[in-house]
């Protein structure tokens, strides 16, 4: 820990903190940094830290997965993706493949990458291939989307789009009553692009403290003891600990392209259901680039339920931030790494792989039991 990171936790410890305070983050890359650091270990006891809705790879609804799936299976096309998503399951009779990882494995042409860049180089190899980029994510992923798409692709490039914006699902938690949080860590790189006022309505609506916060330990711990103050001294205000990053109003251009290739729709999130303004579809004159319009339809909508998770699978809840990753029955106990039952086990942003990868491997439920 860096000494900045050790001053930070000092200041925290030396707050005359009484009753418990639950700090969500909203941002993978957070979970990751806070797990890895082992904060959760070095802050008092009081303090608790909750993962959120932070993980795009998790939140991506079952239907856009399959839809990807049918049309790579079923067409003469390439279909790419972001790594993350080829190990996403769906809930599909074991016989048929249950990821775009095994679509691959039976033959379809599907192949990883890791920028939009390398999407539109496979489509120039071979113009007389239809190439599909199936864009799931949130606005850090779907900005360089629509600056692709604003930029100019080859004709044979299509995008299926799943993208979802952040705040609505802060928000959706903060209006539903059930409010599982008292201060909010705002993601640095979203805020980088969309501006950190996104976040205002968090202190101004809700009177929760909230601080924006980059990667580092130092950062995302002078993020919590601004929050920890802020709840101390009985203020509320939102307050950006990555300055050096995070600029009033964000990235205009990247903004403004968005809006230009972009609405924003309402949208469903894979567990959780439809939130309001929440998603991005292509507008009308990027039609000629959607692959919604452009392919044959693979929507299926049988496949448009709320709440499907494989069974027994609870990423929904830890999404929401309402159980930690070893609360959920399956963790380490049938789902791991190695073989994920849910997506927030498959992705390097989902909650129950960084907590497993940070080396929590004891089930707190059979834990509770064992001693209990
Ligand atoms: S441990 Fe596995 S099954 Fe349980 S919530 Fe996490 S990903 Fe889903």
């Amino acid at each position: 820990m860096s000494l900045s990171a050790r001053r930070w936790l000092e200041k925290i410890r030396s707050l005359p903190l009484e009753a418990p305070v639950r700090i969500m983050n909203v941002c993978g890359g957070h979970e990751r940094s806070i797990t890895s650091a082992g904060l959760r270990g070095a802050l008092p006891a009081n303090v608790e830290l909750i993962p959120g809705p932070g993980c795009p790879v998790c939140i991506c609804p079952e239907e856009d997965v399959y839809e990807a799936m049918q049309l790579a299976l079923n067409e003469d096309l390439t279909l790419v993706a972001f790594g993350d998503m080829l190990r996403v399951p769906v809930n599909v009779p074991r016989r048929e493949p249950r990821s775009l990882e095994q679509a691959k494995a039976a033959g379809a042409d599907i192949r990883p990458i890791a920028s939009p860049t390398e999407a539109v180089a496979l489509a120039n190899d071979d113009r007389s291939r239809p190439v599909v980029f199936f864009a799931a994510g949130f606005e850090t992923t779907t900005a360089p989307v629509a600056a692709m798409l604003r930029e100019g692709v080859p004709d044979n490039l299509f995008v299926l789009l799943s993208g979802r914006l952040t705040w609505p699902a802060v928000a959706m938690l903060l209006d539903s009553g059930e409010v599982g949080f008292d201060a909010l860590v705002a993601p640095g790189h979203v805020s980088t692009v969309m501006g950190p006022e996104e976040w205002q309505f968090v202190p101004e609506r809700h009177a929760i403290p909230a601080a924006v916060a980059g990667f580092s330990a130092d950062s995302l711990l002078a993020a919590m003891y601004s929050v920890l103050r802020q709840r101390q001294e009985g203020k509320c205000f939102l307050d950006n600990c990555y300055p050096q990053v995070v600029r009033p109003h964000g990235n205009p251009t990247a903004r403004r392209w968005l809006d230009d290739v972009m609405e924003v729709v309402d949208a469903k999130w894979r567990g959780i259901g439809v939130i309001p303004a929440s998603g991005y579809a292509l507008r009308e004159a990027y039609r000629a680039h959607d692959a919604r319009m452009q392919l044959p339809s693979y929507a299926d909508d049988s496949r448009k339920r709320v709440g499907e998770m494989p069974a027994g699978c609870d990423c929904a809840r830890v999404v929401l931030g309402q159980i930690y990753p070893d609360q959920c029955r399956l963790y380490g106990a049938g789902c791991n790494p190695r073989s994920p039952v849910g997506p927030c086990m498959v992705s390097d942003e989902g909650a129950c792989r960084i907590w497993w990868s940070g080396g929590v491997r004891q089930n707190r439920n059979v834990a509770e039991r064992s001693t209990g």
